[in-house]
């Protein structure tokens, strides 16, 4: 079954089970219950580009049959136990930021909207940590903590639309994860419901013996329902330094990056953009336009979309790349780091570019996704991520897959000692929207392929949901039991978030 199987012409309404269910339903969540088709609707898909296309043909993926908005754990545990015992699908659902299919209610059933766990406890100072609801808005929490002084350090592009249950479903990585760490290094102890319908609360951090946190957390639904998490904070930082330089090639600037951390520098955010990207980035509002080839190679990506073949032999005459490096924390150990970084860097053959392209970029960084957009043309993201040793083959070989077909750009971040993530975006000529859907599982299929046969994880931080599943699942290769294993026991009827992960 492809992807596209989710996909439906016309909203069905909710099935005739559901409505008999509805007076239990309200009484398990205080009367916060909807089979209106408007929030049908609105629950019916989160950003997974495919559905966009379906939106533009006229076609929703198939709905649940109910929204619910529960506002505590007792509310959640009922509303579990009732769908075990009736054998509704429950789809935990935070703001609908994920792009890999992870809300699409592929048995219909019920949708469940944590954003009423919206509390955020005052800050401990003295153990650096502050209590917060699942549901609650990533921007929110990131300002509230910033007026009190203090971080999260957690700064996902979707920050302004994802929840802190969707970062813990989706082991989520902000721009800084390379100081601060993905969400699941932030976690001190985190709470919610099992499939069974038991409540569940982890010991908090440091402790002996199996990390059930850690079990759950990546788990998107299938497993559980999160409702609250205790994270570390840390004081919000005094300064920010930030450096760019240009490297010749690709490969200069990933042995860059790699000895950084390799020396024991710890950058808050490492992010280097290959030839097409450090061009694109380059044609972006208020960019230097420092230099002439790469300058014309980005006008060329924005109007000449249609000609991959033409275009992406031009990477092998465009090779400079661009990496930008920002450390934050007191002003000294900021500026030593730099120093430190800055040394690396031209010792390697770098151009020091100065702290401006760092500074542009850390302004813009969440502004790309909307610009490409803009462009008319069709476009597709994959992140994928790679120890180092096979980071570069990696990059390869997805270009040269997609490279008939697509331009494709990529940044390389969320690094560390031990690898980093590559973040491909897929720039082709608009198509009829007929032949979208075609083009686009074409792309997936070719793109993932070719990043797992050369040693890359499925994903760093986007999440699996039903985009990744089989790609995921060939990955477990005897762990799969295991997590069978697992998924009879939290969730023994099958009722939670059916599909994703390829459960
Ligand atoms: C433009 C853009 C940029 C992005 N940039 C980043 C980025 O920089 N870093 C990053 O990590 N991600 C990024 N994402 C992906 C997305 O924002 C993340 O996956 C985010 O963690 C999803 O949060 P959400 O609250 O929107 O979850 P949703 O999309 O609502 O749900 C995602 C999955 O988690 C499950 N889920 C949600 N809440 C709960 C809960 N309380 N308990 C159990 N399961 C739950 C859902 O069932 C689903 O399977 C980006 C997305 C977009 C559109």
């Amino acid at each position: 079954m492809t992807i596209a199987s989710f996909a439906v012409h016309a909203l069905p309404p909710p099935r005739q089970a559901v409505l008999d269910a509805r007076g239990a339903l309200s009484a398990a969540v205080q009367g916060r219950v909807s089979t209106k088709e408007l929030d049908r609707l609105a629950y019916a898909r989160d950003l997974l580009p495919l559905a966009t296309v379906w939106a533009r043909q006229g076609r929703v993926p198939r709905p649940p049959d109910a929204v619910v908005w529960p506002s505590t754990d007792d509310d959640v545990a009922r509303v579990i136990r009732l769908a075990r015992e009736l054998r509704f699908a429950v789809i935990p659902f935070g703001a609908g930021s994920g792009v890999c299919g992870g809300t699409i209610a592929t048995t219909g059933g019920i949708a469940l909207d944590l954003k009423r766990f919206d509390s955020i406890g005052p800050v401990d100072p003295q153990r650096r940590c502050v209590d917060v609801g699942a549901g609650v808005m990533g921007e929110t929490l990131q300002r509230r903590l910033e007026a009190r002084g203090w971080t999260l350090g957690h700064f996902p592009a979707s920050i302004a639309m994802s929840t802190v249950g969707g970062w813990l479903a989706t082991r989520s990585a902000g721009q800084l994860s390379a100081r601060y760490g993905k969400i699941e290094d932030m976690v001190l102890s985190v709470s919610g419901v099992l499939g069974t319908g038991e409540r569940f609360e982890t010991p908090e951090r440091p402790f002996t013996g199996p990390d059930f946190a850690q079990l759950v957390m990546g788990s998107e639904g299938t497993l559980c329902t999160f409702t609250s998490a205790r994270l570390r904070v840390h004081p919000r930082p005094e300064a920010r330094v930030f450096r760019a330089f240009d490297f010749s090639s690709v490969e200069r600037g990933l042995d860059a990056v790699r000895r950084l951390f390799r020396e024991g520098l710890r950058p808050a955010a490492v992010h280097l953009a290959d030839p097409f990207a450090s061009a694109f980035d380059a044609q972006q509002p208020g960019a230097s336009k420092s230099s002439f080839l790469p300058g014309l190679a980005g006008a060329l990506a924005t109007r000449a979309l249609s000609w991959p073949r033409l275009l992406n032999p031009l990477g092998r005459v465009v090779t400079k790349c661009r990496l930008t490096v920002m450390f934050e924390g007191d002003v000294k150990h900021a500026e030593a780091e730099d120093r430190g970084a800055a040394a690396a860097c031209l010792s390697m053959g770098a151009v020091d570019l100065g702290e401006g392209p760092g500074r542009h970029w850390f302004r813009h960084r969440n502004d790309s996704n909307f610009r490409r957009a803009e462009t008319g043309a069709s476009f597709d993201t994959m992140e994928v991520s790679a120890p180092w040793e096979r980071v570069l083959d990696v990059y390869q070989r997805v270009r040269a897959a997609a490279g008939s077909f697509a331009v494709v750009l990529c940044h390389f971040s969320h690094a560390s000692a031990d690898g980093c993530a590559l973040d491909f975006t897929f720039l082709g000529s608009a198509v009829a929207i007929d032949a979208a859907e075609a083009r686009s599982e074409h792309l997936w299929r070719t793109v993932l392929g070719a990043a797992t046969s050369a040693g890359a994880n499925v994903s760093h931080h986007h999440g699996i949901g039903l985009q990744k599943a089989r790609a995921y699942q060939d990955s477990l290769g005897e762990g799969r039991h295991a997590l069978a294993t697992l998924k009879r026991l939290f969730d023994p009827d099958g009722i939670m978030n059916p599909g994703k992960l390829g459960l």
